[in-house]
């Protein structure tokens, strides 16, 4: 199991599932998404990870980035 699939889970059970943000926070999320095509892997040097944004029904929203070959992500 990857770690973006336990990751999915894990927040499955806090109401959060992959969605982008709700409006009102279009800018922060646009801005996210910079940071992640920006970064590097903290484990295994790739640059250019992706952006996993999670939402809930009550509009919290958190973000991950995780990387396309070792499949590491971490939260913003
Ligand atoms: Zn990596």
């Amino acid at each position: 199991m990857s770690e973006l699939t336990q990751l999915q889970i894990h927040l499955a059970t806090l109401g959060f599932y992959p969605a982008g943000p709700h409006l009102g926070m279009v800018n922060s999320a646009r801005n996210d998404r910079e940071v992640c095509a920006r970064a590097i892997c903290e484990v295994c040097g790739w640059k250019g990870l992706l952006y996993k944004p999670f939402v809930t029904s009550t509009r919290a929203y958190r973000a991950f980035s995780c990387c396309p070959r070792c499949g590491d992500c971490s939260e913003f």
